[in-house]
């Protein structure tokens, strides 16, 4: 534009100075913004003018090396998949990247994961291992390239290669050969570790005999595997897409996108046995490109060890996943900071959020107002922290069950690289009120004793969470279905009506009260608290013979169950109903994973005639809800319809009631909105059925957008908590 001045990178974002006739500079800015490059993302644009400087001064336009220091403002960008340009380049034999299998740009390819400082340049990546060679060099130094400072470009020449290891760790091949070694073994039906952007993948083929050979070497018996197809051809030839689940399959941050299953499926029943979908990927990096052109359809599932993190190092890898894997193919750049595929679930228009990782983050959520900094440590099975900076919310990615060593040990380094690497000094911290959850241990490690410390209600924070997402924070009414957190009055909370906002709420409604005996136990075997559900629906003497009927090989254990239950915690728990119903059907007594029971039992929901009936009793001001009439109707008379209509009609009666007491409490109280949040609303047909009727009676129900409603979010909601507590003026 015949501009001068200069840009660069500083902590606080980009500086640009320009200086020419006014026209231009004004066309510039304009330009600036609408001609965003694909992953530019302006928050906001600041002018500073000086005349005296600018007029008539054109001349040349330089890029400035980095600045260090000060308060970092600036926002790190997710990793990216592979784009249309750098694929073309791929697959053009005269490319002098040709089948290379890092080849990326401007415009994709690896960031949040090999990023270990600021400000975000070459040195301060895993890419610094690899030397430029001099035609890369001068790609990156070209305006007109679309390689002008990128960070990772690599070729043959300069960058990473592949290597075949076995699984001693011996390199059988390199490069291409390796490649194809890697191919040529998974066709034959082994197992592979593959490096991915943000660690390894175990890799098989869809079939029944790999499939069934890494489910007893992983012990995995019923987990669902996530697929990675070839293109959306193949994908369709699985799951049945909608609009939207094309564009977030086809979306440059590439989830796991969760369908629903094709009737006659060419993959194995073992990807996701029970389950009525399948999560399913398009190839994100040329790696995976280059392997899915010889094979459309791998599963290719997170390696990790029984829920630990993902394994993302090339030693870490060979230690533990040699009793897994047949092979190794792996490469030597390396990845400074894991992280899991992003799993996300098509509900409608607005898709769920089952689990955050690549490809989002480390985005922050934005809301309005400034917060002071402040740590949010999260809750403990889905672990996250969260931070803030002036309107700016960094929540981490999933980062897993804090009760497994490693995930403590993931959780203290990540924190570790947010602090460092956005420069944060939280002095204030927020945290759960369950004194045993170990992340407020890590973070004291990590941060020091802060000033001031925070306790949130769990169920609260939920709340707060789907309300920042909203950027609203008005008084609404919070309906919380989640599986278990810790209440004000120490008991276990988990259906939850709350009114309130982040200053402050009141409980105006929970489910009835039941005993969890075995705490844990009575998660993986949910025929547990479902005893006690029938003991409390019918009394001991009808339950007992009832529930041998159900489940006659436990008979020997009721008794004890029994009396563990005079002892036992109450919990208002949404999600543990939900696993007690489908061990009341039959369809899964025992679990091999969390969220088991209630998973299966969503799936084989079909028909809808029916309606468990349920009862709303009023307490003084308290609205409760009472599921003994459900129970006792499954016990007598759903079993007898059968699962799948059964299963339908506590899903419909279920959601009836708990839209029911909504609108009373908005009644009550003249509120409209309705936030949803808590692990449960990840139930498709439960969600949608709710939202439905929330809506046709005049109530504006909002979900999350981009977090997800299980307890990835608690910190989120303790961040805000925070803010408002600290600082209420702005109320
Ligand atoms: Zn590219
Ligand atoms: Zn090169
Ligand atoms: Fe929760």
């Amino acid at each position: 534009m015949g501009l001068g001045g200069s840009v660069r990178n500083t902590p606080e974002g980009v500086k640009i100075e320009i200086y020419g006739p006014g026209g231009s500079v004004d066309s510039f800015l304009e330009l600036l913004v609408s001609q965003c490059p694909p992953l530019g993302h302006i928050q906001s644009v600041s002018i500073v003018s000086d005349h005296e400087k600018t007029e008539g001064k054109p001349g040349p336009f330089s890029i400035l090396e980095s600045e260090d220091g000060g308060e970092s403002l600036v926002v790190i960008p997710p990793d990216i998949a592979t784009c249309g340009d750098c694929l073309r380049e791929m697959k053009d034999p005269g490319n002098r990247r040709f089948r290379y299998p890092f080849i990326n740009c401007t415009n994709c390819g690896p960031r949040f994961t090999i990023i270990r400082g600021l400000p975000y340049d070459r040195p301060m990546t895993t890419m610094e291992a690899f030397p430029m060679c001099g035609d890369c060099h001068r790609e990156y130094f070209d305006h007109g390239d679309r390689r002008f400072h990128a960070q990772p470009t690599a070729c043959e020449v300069c960058g990473p290669s592949l290597s075949l290891l076995d699984a001693s760790g011996k390199v059988l091949l390199s490069g291409e050969e390796a490649l194809d070694g890697c191919v040529a073994s998974l066709a034959r039906g082994e197992i592979a570790a593959v490096k991915g952007l943000g660690g390894f993948h175990v890799a098989c083929l869809a079939d029944d005999a790999p499939l069934a050979r890494l489910r007893s070497r992983k012990r995995r018996p019923h987990k669902p595997l996530a697929l990675m197809v070839k293109d959306m051809k193949m994908a369709e030839r699985i799951i049945r897409l909608s609009p939207s689940s094309r564009l977030m399959l086809n979306s440059p941050r590439r989830p796991i996108v969760v369908c629903p299953k094709r009737t006659e499926s060419i993959v194995s029943e073992l990807v996701a046995p029970g389950h009525d979908s399948i999560g399913i990927m398009l190839p994100y990096t040329p790696l995976h490109h280059l392997m899915l052109e010889k094979i459309p359809v791998l599963v290719m599932t997170s390696a990790n060890m029984s829920d630990a993190p993902i394994v993302s190092d090339n030693k870490e890898a060979l230690d533990s996943l040699g009793g897994i894997v047949d092979i190794f193919l792996t490469h030597n750049r390396d990845i400074f900071m894991k992280i899991d595929d992003s799993v996300i679930a098509p509900a409608g228009k607005r898709p769920i959020m089952l689990r955050r990782g690549r490809g989002f983050v480390p985005h922050p959520v934005m809301i309005k107002r400034k917060m002071p900094q402040i740590l949010a440590a999260g809750a403990e099975m889905k672990s996250t922290f969260a931070i803030t900076r002036d309107k700016m919310i960094f929540v981490s990615q999933y980062l897993g069950d804090l009760k497994q060593m490693d995930t403590a040990v993931y959780y203290e380094k990540t924190l570790r690289h947010f602090i460092s690497l956005f420069g944060f000094r939280p002095g204030l911290m927020a945290i759960d009120m369950h004194p045993s959850y170990p992340c407020a241990d890590i973070a004291r490690k990590v941060i020091g004793e802060p000033e001031e410390v925070l306790e949130v209600q769990h169920h609260h924070a939920h709340m707060a969470a789907c309300m920042a997402e909203h950027n609203s924070f008005d008084p609404a009414i919070g309906i919380i279905m989640d599986g278990t957190g810790l209440g004000t009055d120490r008991k276990t909370w988990g259906g939850e009506f709350l009114v309130g906002d982040p200053i402050s709420f009141v409980r105006a409604g929970h489910f009835r009260e039941a005993p969890l005996p075995g705490g844990d136990r009575s998660v993986m075997e949910p025929w547990r608290f479902a005893l006690g559900l029938l003991a409390d629906a019918f009394g001991k003497e009808k339950a007992f013979p009832l529930a041998e009927g159900f489940w006659p090989n436990r008979r020997d254990l009721f008794d004890a169950v029994a009396a563990a239950m005079e002892l036992a915690p109450l919990t208002t728990s949404c999600g543990r109903l939900f696993d007690a119903v489908s061990a009341l059907l039959g369809i899964r007594d025992a679990v091999s994973y969390d969220g088991q029971a209630a998973m299966e039992l969503e799936s084989i929901a079909m028909g809808a005639k029916e309606t468990a009936p349920f009862d709303i009793i009023r307490e003084d001001d308290m609205l409760l809800l009472d599921w003994r009439p459900a129970i006792r109707w499954i016990a007598e008379e759903g079993i007898l319809l059968g699962q799948q209509k059964a299963s339908a009609a506590f899903h419909l009666g279920l959601a009836k009631t708990v839209s029911d007491i909504a609108m009373e409490i908005s009644d009550r109280t003249g509120l409209k909105r309705a936030v949803l949040s808590g692990g449960v609303w990840q139930n498709r047909r439960f969600s949608s059925l709710v939202k439905a009727l929330l809506k046709r009676n005049g109530m504006e129900p909002m979900v999350h957008l981009s977090l997800s409603p299980n307890d990835e979010c608690i910190s989120v909601g303790q961040a805000v908590i925070g803010a408002w507590h600290w600082d209420p003026g702005k109320k």
